[in-house]
């Protein structure tokens, strides 16, 4: 497998990468961030994801605890009870962030839990107990759900397990089995799913629209269609590239890159624990929803995660409404019809166009425009319950300077 730091990067994929990122980055905080791919086949949406294992950090638990209690806060049932004296004598122990894959043919044993066989038929102490099952185990990590509308369509089961996990942040699952009480316990993970919605049978939206409205952000995949991104691409696969590639690999270290990729995961993450979103870009959002009438709460409070964590994962000290603005597309593709989508991006980049405050690069280097923009909003965006009704329409007017 290539590594995730080498993989080629184009327009149509970039924001695939950035979201991976994120998602690791907020895991880490324990703060589940849940993604969707959504693309024809062969624009590498699977490979971008799995590669991913490859950069991720590791945790602390507690020794040998398949639950991966957090030594800190154990959550499992055979250390939720724990005084914190028993737990250091239990020991903690670092591993790798867990990735875990659910496909589309799983059985709820498998994914919730089921009873432990081996425990059971050990002749010595024959004991009925719980097995966890994949989600569980990934708890503090991510799960994989590749071909994600197929399992909506096929697993109702599943899928309603995946409702309740991704429901709240953190979730919960119960796992039961006959003759043993029900397990009840706390998951955090990150769901990572993968779908081409124009195979059968269709886009998640349409087969279950309250899966589909889990997922914060959702990444609709190009085919590069750049002649210069598509020859690059075609130089890198060219068996003579390859080749010279994998002598490369083999002398320096392949994982170099990808270990720098982790160190930065865990520098962000410690960013992002502390970053929150300014008062006057929760103003916008709130804007946003009240003038698109967007109906989804977990669609703002994505926009807010979102934006923090872009800002984040860019270096930036703070988040600006141009990480607002980034996360748009992504947050609302899946909740909102076509048209309204349309109509909030011209929007915000006719705001854009008029006033830069949407143009990054030209203020990149300019803390005056950075004043400036703090000021207009500091001005321009109080909360919703301070304005009146004249004021919240002559608002919305001002937002929309091309609406009569
Ligand atoms: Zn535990």
């Amino acid at each position: 497998m290539i590594p995730f730091s080498k993989l080629e990067r184009y327009e149509g994929n970039e924001a695939l990468f950035d979201l991976v990122t994120m998602s690791i980055v907020s895991s880490l905080v324990g703060e589940p961030l849940h993604i969707h791919a959504e693309g024809l086949r062969g624009t590498g949406k699977t490979t971008i994801m799995r590669a991913a294992k490859g950069i991720l950090p590791n945790i602390t638990r507690i020794k040998n605890c398949v639950y991966n209690c957090d030594p800190e806060h154990p959550h499992c049932p055979h250390h939720r009870n724990l005084s914190s004296e028993e737990i250091a004598a239990l020991g903690v122990e670092e591993v790798t962030m867990p990735f875990l894959e659910i496909s589309h043919s799983a059985k709820i044993g498998t994914v919730a839990g089921s009873i432990d066989l081996a425990r059971l038929t050990d002749s010595a102490h024959p004991e009925a107990q719980l097995l966890p099952g994949i989600i569980p185990q990934a708890h503090r990590g991510i799960i994989f759900i590749d071909e994600i509308n197929r399992l909506a369509d096929t697993s109702p089961e599943i899928t309603d397990i995946l409702l309740d996990v991704m429901g709240n942040k953190p979730g919960h699952l119960q796992i039961e089995e006959a003759g043993l009480p029900v397990v009840d316990v706390e998951v955090s993970v990150s769901v990572w799913a993968a779908s081409n919605p124009d195979e059968d049978p269709g886009p998640l939206e349409e087969i279950r629209r309250q899966l589909s409205d889990r997922f914060d952000m959702v990444c609709y995949m190009g085919r590069p269609t750049s002649v210069d991104v598509l020859s690059q691409m075609l130089k890198e696969n060219s068996h003579s590239q390859k080749i010279k590639k994998n002598k490369e690999s083999a002398q320096l270290n392949s994982n170099a890159k990808d270990d720098l990729y982790r160190q930065n995961i865990i520098k962000w993450a410690q960013k992002y624990e502390k970053a929150d979103l300014p008062d006057f870009l929760r103003n916008y959002i709130a804007r946003l929803y009240v003038k698109h009438n967007l109906e989804s709460i977990r669609a703002i409070e994505a926009m807010q995660q979102g934006a923090v964590l872009y800002s984040t994962i860019k270096n930036r000290d703070q988040a600006m409404i141009s990480d607002v603005t980034h996360m748009i597309p992504q947050v609302l593709k899946h909740r909102v019809d076509g048209d309204t989508l349309i109509k909030m991006i011209n929007d915000v980049e006719v705001r854009g166009s008029r006033d830069g405050i949407l143009n990054f690069k030209n203020k990149k280097n300019n803390p005056e425009k950075k004043k400036e923009d703090t000021e207009y909003f500091n001005t321009a965006g109080r909360p919703l319950k301070d304005l009146n009704r004249n004021e919240l329409i002559n608002t919305e007017k001002t937002l929309a300077p091309k609406e009569g």
